[in-house]
């Protein structure tokens, strides 16, 4: 078992913290916030989400002090050539808002039969700010992308992503279904198995 047992998340998404809190509390994991310590957003100028990821989790350990856990991911579209990836919370531009993003994606794809995508999700633990050796494991969840919204579920793209295997939509599924078969479900079960077997 891991001797982590306190953690910094470095997320201000309230879907994303609610998913990684729900499967890391069952570990003994005390996984607070960042904004716990008035850390704010880090910057995420980079092309890949793996970067990304390592850019936010050494920006919330330098500055808590504290081991720190950061997901970077997004949705890829095959008929926008993998948009809007790496920038999925912004793709309708500032301030941040899933309606915009929702409605320009619904757009963007209006003259396209070809509706299929994936979320992605890495998932990067530091044990400091400037470990040479994070652990970093990922995950990805195929579906397509329908026109109109179904669900009150999950968050961001997920009323328009809908899964042909369950006939829903992921805002459709219990908030334990999304966290067993989501990208970043299979991504922190890998990390849950790390921790378990006491890599970290
Ligand atoms: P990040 O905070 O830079 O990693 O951006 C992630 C963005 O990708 C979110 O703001 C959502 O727009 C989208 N996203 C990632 N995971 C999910 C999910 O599970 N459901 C819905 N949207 C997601």
């Amino acid at each position: 078992m891991s001797t982590l047992r306190k953690l910094i998340i470095a997320s201000n998404n309230p879907g994303k913290l609610r998913e990684i809190r729900a499967i890391l509390t069952p570990l003994a994991i005390d996984a607070a916030p960042q904004s716990d310590f008035s850390i704010t957003e880090a910057d995420e100028p980079h092309p890949t989400f793996i970067e990304n990821a390592l850019a936010k989790a050494r920006h919330a350990s330098r500055y808590s002090g504290l081991p720190a856990l950061a997901d970077d991911s997004g949705i890829c579209v095959q008929a926008l050539n993998g948009a809007p990836g790496v920038n999925s919370a912004r793709y309708a531009g500032e301030p941040k808002s899933d309606e915009r993003n929702n409605q320009k994606l619904i757009e963007a794809l209006q003259h396209h039969t070809d509706r299929r995508a994936y979320y992605y999700c890495v998932i990067v633990l530091v044990r400091h700010a400037d470990d040479p050796q994070p652990i970093i494991v990922d995950g990805s969840w195929h579906g397509e992308i329908i026109d109109r919204p179904q669900g009150a579920g999950g968050f961001g793209y997920d009323p328009y992503f809908y899964l042909p295997e369950f006939d829903k939509t992921a805002a459709e599924l219990t908030a334990e279904q999304k966290n067993r078969i989501s990208h970043r479900g299979q991504g922190l079960a890998q990390l849950v198995a790390i921790l378990r077997d006491g890599k970290c």
